[in-house]
């Protein structure tokens, strides 16, 4: 999640009412989940000492170490089978990151390595994305290293963590060349595509446009559905965006999904926030059920069970869309593995 999307999102989230639809299966897959290792640990606590109000908000989850049967600990919770973990490699190499720069590198590879072990003992059920942040120095030299390797399933950026400017030309020709990069190694992509900055269509637009089709047919996720934790209207103009190229078969877009990680509001009684949460329905709609994938970004907000029952109770699908939805796995589930 984002830092600002979170400050409005988590305060007394967990305390949301949740009516759970009794009668929906558990989902097939949660395509959105992370572990970390010690490093990364260290890492968050550092700057937590650094800027304690920053963080009082968040999940005392998120500054422990977990590992992969953490991960299944907390899908077996949900019923749920199989998970997709994604790397935060990328937090060593942010310009929020507290570690030497001399240092990133070997903290990157470790990282990474902690993610494709679990993923590795875990009998199937889970699938590891790597992570980079594309406009670090070391970045391809991290792809390079992971090439053909059979226990990463593909490849995961995040924007705001990374310093994405979508303004520079720099970036976004630096973020297409990683994509054709991901292409050439055959590796799906999971973008949280939010920048940390305003976020306007400009943004969108220039991905669509500029990045999206150096990814040729490779499947790409869009996490949070396009906003980096709940819904705005930021996230609304993005759907908006993405339904536009899809419906105009713009390249790029022939396996573009959508993970519902943390795509909740604080407060369904507010009505800004119900007609929110309508039109992302719509949108939803007009893009297609069947583009859209459940995660929950565990450990963020809350653990896969009562983040989907927090979705299902805020998201207006009929019945039958949401066992649609639940059941949806992205098509790196099904491809080469162990
Ligand atoms: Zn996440």
């Amino acid at each position: 999640m984002c830092l600002t999307c979170a400050a409005k999102l988590l305060p007394g989230i967990s305390e949301a009412l949740r009516s759970a639809r009794a009668a929906l299966p558990p989902a097939a897959v949660d395509h959105h989940l992370h572990i970390q290792g010690p490093d990364v640990t260290a890492e968050l606590r550092r700057r937590v000492a650094l800027s304690p109000e920053t963080f009082a908000i968040f999940n005392a989850g998120l500054f422990q170490t977990r590992t992969g049967a953490d991960a299944l600990e907390a899908l077996d919770a949900a019923g749920i089978e199989q998970g997709v973990l994604l790397s935060m490699a990328y937090t060593f190499a942010s310009h929020r990151s507290t570690v030497e720069p001399a240092d990133v590198a070997a903290l990157t590879r470790r990282e990474n390595q902690f993610n494709v072990d679990a993923a590795a003992g875990s009998g199937s059920r889970l699938r590891t994305f790597i992570g980079v942040n594309p406009f670090w120095q070391g970045a391809l030299d991290e792809l390079n290293f992971w090439a053909g390797d059979e226990g990463v399933t593909g490849l995961k950026l995040h924007m705001g963590n990374s310093g994405f400017d979508w303004r520079s030309n720099d970036h976004i020709e630096r973020l297409g060349m990683v994509f054709s990069i991901a292409q050439g190694m055959r590796w799906p992509v999971i973008i949280h595509a939010r920048g940390d900055g305003d976020y306007g269509e400009g943004e969108t637009k220039g991905f669509i446009e500029r990045v999206l089709p150096q990814a040729g047919d490779t499947l790409v996720q869009i996490a949070h559905a396009g906003g980096g934790g709940g819904i705005d209207e930021g996230v609304l103009s993005a759907l908006d965006l993405y339904a536009d190229a899809i419906e105009q078969g713009a390249p790029g877009t022939r396996q573009l999904i959508f993970d519902l990680a943390v795509v909740l509001v604080r407060d369904t009684t507010d009505p800004v926030n119900a007609s929110l949460l309508e039109r992302f329905v719509k949108l939803a709609r007009r893009i297609g059920l069947s583009r859209f994938v459940i995660g929950s970004d565990w450990p963020s907000l809350l653990p896969p069970l009562e983040h989907n029952e927090l979705s299902e109770s805020q998201i207006d699908f009929t019945d039958d869309e949401w066992r649609l939805v639940l059941a949806n796995r992205a098509a790196y589930m099904n491809e080469r593995h162990h």
